[in-house]
């Protein structure tokens, strides 16, 4: 009878669990519904400066071999005014313009009109149509997981084209850099002023709308949560995934081409950036079912931070190390390139094992092993906004006892592992390890501050049996 009651009692428990994903996420989730000064301050700075730095960054490449220094040098001295530097910058050209339309066209036709065949022979694979999270309305939206294909379609085209076709030089990429810069912000900033008027005048879902009433909030942010053009065409997954993120390794391997026909070979550190990024944007699409998931995916609304970082910002500065390579041709020793690739394919294990251990969890409700043994939790409990209790279970074995986000361990880990291959002739190489710990250092705190208002106490004994964030024992 006790055991009766029990079970009965915990599927309660469950069920309310389950709605309370749902229910809690109204209303929480999303951007804020109100600017506060400091929120204003630092969009208005990033709108201003972001699209200088990226500039920056490429300029000192392109004209000061990669040197952040020098270029203020020549500008302090009265060696250079800015204008010697802005006409020696390449501009638009109608080729650049032609294949950067070609490149967006084929991974528009690549998403929305090539279902998944992925899944149908690749076992483990989760691809084809899949859910997304709850949306602050209530909504589910279906999505085509078409990621992956869409990856493979066009890198076994590149290199078809690099050994048997010749249609193009595989040095396209690096020889337009510049000039394709100027076409990525033109689409960055037309798709994001484009998602601001159609949240006014034809948004996909009115109830997934957020106005704060100022104008520059609402352009970085978003307004509208899923902006979407029919059935498949959702702005957040295409600009978040394609045509960036399968740039990346296309990028990668523009930049090894040059280093081939600048130099007659290709460094191993340039193999190991090559190998190391590819690892970590093949796993993207792998789980591009399970990143419908995240912060990322669950959280932000489609505005210019979204559009325009993921056209440029994206793209232009996730691939500096194999820019700077480019410039600086870095041969390593055996022993440091083992060790970088140690440290990266560690860096890796750690970041994917870490989430799928709470993928796991979560979606077993804690019936399920982890490292062989049963997951230890803390039970939790948390308020809706209408005062129903409901409960929660934060995992405390595996990786997750080690550290709180351990799984931005390794995702740092890996980060610095690209930038290590660089050597330590400049610092342009390492702004990804400096942006990728201010970024993840950021989320830990935002992402706490949010799961303290939610579980409250709870969370406290959490933070009392995991007391350290990244990494046990000091931070
Ligand atoms: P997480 O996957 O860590 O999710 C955080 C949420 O998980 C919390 O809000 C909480 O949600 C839940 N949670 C927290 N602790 C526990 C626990 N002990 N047990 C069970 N659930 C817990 O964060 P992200 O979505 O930010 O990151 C996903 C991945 O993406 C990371 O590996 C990150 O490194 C990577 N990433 C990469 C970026 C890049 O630019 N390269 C940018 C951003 C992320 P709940 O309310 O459900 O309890």
């Amino acid at each position: 009878m006790a055991a009766h009651q029990e079970k009965k009692h915990s599927e309660e428990r469950n069920r309310k669990s389950t709605q309370n994903n749902t229910r809690t996420s109204q209303g929480q989730w999303g951007r804020a519904w109100e600017v506060d000064w400091f929120s204003l301050a630092s969009i208005l700075f990033l709108l201003m400066f972001a699209p200088l730095i990226v500039y920056y960054f490429i300029m000192s490449c392109d004209q000061y071999q990669c040197s952040l220094i020098d270029p203020v040098i020549d500008l302090l001295t009265g060696n250079k005014h800015l204008s010697d530097i802005w006409n020696k910058t390449p501009t638009l050209t109608y080729r650049a313009a032609g294949i950067y339309a070609l490149w967006v066209t084929f991974q528009v036709i690549l998403y929305v009109f090539i279902p998944d065949f992925c899944h149908k022979f690749i076992p483990g694979y989760v691809g084809g149509v899949q859910e997304g999270a709850v949306t602050p309305a209530g909504v589910v939206n279906k999505y085509e997981i078409n990621g992956l294909q869409a990856w493979i379609i066009t890198h076994v085209l590149w290199f078809a084209n690099a050994y048997y076709f010749h249609w193009f030089s595989p040095t396209i990429i690096f020889d337009n850099w510049i000039p394709l810069l100027w076409c990525a912000n033109i689409l960055g900033y037309a798709v994001s002023t484009f998602a601001m008027i159609k949240s006014y005048y034809f948004p996909t879902n009115t109830k997934d709308c957020k106005f704060t009433g100022n104008f520059f909030y609402d352009y970085m942010m978003g307004i509208e949560f899923n902006p979407r053009i029919g059935k498949w065409f959702d702005f957040k997954l295409f600009f978040n995934g394609r045509p960036g993120i399968v740039a990346w390794t296309l990028i990668n391997l523009s930049y090894a081409a040059k280093q081939q026909e600048l130099y007659g070979q290709v460094t191993n550190s340039m193999i190991l950036v090559n190998v190391l990024q590819g690892i970590y944007v093949l796993d993207f699409f792998w789980n591009e079912a399970w990143y419908l998931k995240t912060i990322d995916i669950c959280h932000d609304h489609f505005g210019w931070y979204l559009g325009w970082g993921d056209c440029v910002w994206l793209p232009y500065l996730y691939t500096l190390q194999g820019l700077y390579l480019v410039y600086h041709p870095v041969q390593l020793g055996t022993a440091n390139a083992i060790g970088i690739l140690m440290l990266g394919l560690i860096g890796y294990y750690i970041f994917r094992t870490t989430n799928h251990q709470k993928d796991l969890f979560r979606r077993t409700n804690g019936n399920c092993k982890i490292w062989g043994k049963k997951p230890e939790y803390i039970e939790c409990s948390y308020m809706s906004v209408d005062g129903t209790k409901y409960y929660s279970k934060l995992l405390t074995s595996g990786f997750w006892g080690w550290a709180r986000h351990f799984n931005y361990t390794g995702d740092l880990m890996g980060s610095l592992a690209y930038c290590l291959a660089c050597g330590f002739e400049h610092i342009l190489p390492y702004f990804y390890i400096v942006y990728m710990t201010i970024l993840l250092t950021h989320r830990c705190i935002r992402d706490e501050h949010r799961c303290f208002s939610k579980y409250g106490k709870d969370w406290k004994r959490y933070t009392a049996a995991v007391p350290y964030r990244l990494i046990p024992g000091i931070f």
